[in-house]
Formats: C-alpha cells, structure tokens, sequence
C-alpha cells in the first residue's frame, strides 16, 4: 500500500536542509553574545524572518530558540507588548504581543 508524501515530514527535511544543526549552533552562539537575531540571521546568510520560520518547524530548535532570546533580553524593556518589540526585542513574549494585535 502506497502513502502520499507526508506534508510535515517534507517540510522538517526542507528545513533541515536550509538550516542544518551547525548553522543552527552557529546563531544560537552569535546570541548569547548578545548579538541582535536579525544581525546573526545577516551573519548567516539568512534573514530573521527564515530563522523563525524554520523554528517554527524544528520544534527543538525553536525552544532553544526562544529561551535563548528570553535569556539575552534587555530587562529595562516592557516584554509582552508591542513597545517591547518596536524596541528590537525578539523574545517570545514580545512576538506573541505583536501577533495579537494583527
Ligand atoms: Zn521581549
């Protein structure tokens, strides 16, 4: 019995590809130097918009992802709010924030 391709499994090799685990180690370092993720997505090759895209899809990587940028954020910035992402930061609050307001 034959099965359709799996959707899922597709993607995740997709992502695996673009974005292979050195790559991966590569950003997740530039961050906790206290680089800015767009400025270490650029370092990359990438955009920020691709990282959190293939975040989105390897789900170990983006909790990885997000606790690092928890843990590198500025704490005199109001987090959950959009304030909070117009000044730059990309934790996980500050994106949820921006997200429900669209
Ligand atoms: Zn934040």
């Amino acid at each position: 019995m034959n099965y359709p391709i799996d959707d899922a499994e597709e993607l995740i090799a997709n992502a695996e590809e673009e974005f292979p685990p050195a790559m991966r180690s590569r950003l997740i370092a530039k961050l906790r130097m206290g680089m800015h993720i767009d400025d270490a997505a650029r370092d990359l090759g990438l955009t920020s918009q691709r990282v959190f895209a293939a975040a989105r899809i390897l789900s170990a990587f983006g909790d990885q992802l997000d606790a690092t940028l928890t843990d590198q954020r500025d704490p005199s910035i109001p987090h959950g709010t959009v304030t909070g992402y117009n000044r730059r930061c990309r934790c996980p609050r500050c994106r949820a924030a921006l997200n429900q307001r669209i």
